[in-house]
């Protein structure tokens, strides 16, 4: 198994690509400690890892609140030992409204969300990396970080920071054997978020629902959506030693949407 014995924190593992990526992880060997505000929704993954003899626990917190943040990697360490691996994937896209009608308080929300809570754990976790020498960071930004979209400003400006984040740490962290990572997915239709999203935008541009998908995945070289188990894979491939080599990179998993 590819991350045999590993400790990874996964957070936003209750539901969507951060409950595939948890399970993906504990089928590889790793403990997983899953983490997210709502209870059910964690103990409905640790139970599926459980169920298959993997080796999982679930804090219920907010990453936006630094005490939760602490409890988070407090617990990991206590339940199995020195993290290897942290995935940040915990996150909401906000309001969907051009940012003249977005309020600082719903721009401040998504971004301490998205991007002060990757930075919160990240601090807490690299100075063992560091000790040890080695670790993954390993973030979850979206294409809609790199390219131009409406309707997204706080969400687009949160997921272009993960980059920012993703490389400044990256530098810091390859001397010491740490390597910082992110992946933009394109669209994952299958979750949540990704479905609320394209309702609040069909309606918005006064379209049928339908019409807007179809619209959506027409500018996709594949002309499809991307799956939660296609983003678990290459979470795993960033996350083991087989992507020994790479660090500081954002890889667009979208099927064919950006080019860099
Ligand atoms: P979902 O809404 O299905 O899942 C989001 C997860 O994050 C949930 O477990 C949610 O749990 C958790 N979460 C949200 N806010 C917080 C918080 N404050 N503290 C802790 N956990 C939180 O979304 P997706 O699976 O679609 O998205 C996962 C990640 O992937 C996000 O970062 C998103 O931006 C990114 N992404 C998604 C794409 C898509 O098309 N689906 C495309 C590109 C990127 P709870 O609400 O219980 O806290």
């Amino acid at each position: 198994m590819r991350l045999d014995g590993k400790v990874a924190i996964v957070t936003g593992a209750g539901r969507g690509i951060g409950r595939g990526i948890a399970r993906r992880f504990a089928s590889e060997g790793a403990a997983v400690l899953a983490t997210a505000r709502t209870e059910e929704e964690l103990d409905r993954t640790t139970a599926w890892i459980s169920k298959r003899g993997g080796r999982t626990a679930s804090v219920v917190a907010d990453v936006s609140h630094e005490g939760d943040c602490e409890r988070i990697v407090e617990e990991a360490r206590a339940r199995f030992g020195p993290i290897d691996i942290l995935l940040n994937n915990a996150g909401i896209f906000g309001p969907v409204r051009p940012a003249e009608e977005i309020s600082p308080e719903e721009f401040d929300e998504v971004i301490a969300i998205n991007l002060r809570g990757p930075f919160l754990l990240c601090r807490l976790v690299l100075p063992e990396m560091y000790e040890r020498g080695s670790g993954v960071i390993l973030n979850i930004s979206s294409i809609g970080g790199k390219q131009a979209y409406p309707m997204g400003g706080a969400y687009g400006t949160s997921k272009a920071g993960m980059l920012g984040l993703t490389r400044s740490l990256a530098a810091e962290a390859a001397p010491r054997g740490v390597r910082v990572n992110a992946i933009c997915p394109g669209p994952v239709t299958e979750t949540r978020m990704s479905q609320r999203l394209g309702q609040a935008l069909a309606e918005r541009l006064g379209m049928d629902v339908e019409e807007q998908r179809e619209g959506v995945l027409r500018g996709i070289l594949q002309g499809r959506a991307q799956t939660v188990d296609e983003i678990a894979a290459v979470a795993l491939f960033l996350a083991s030693d087989a992507a020994s080599a790479i660090t500081a990179q954002a890889i667009n998993v979208d099927g064919g949407i950006v080019y860099y």
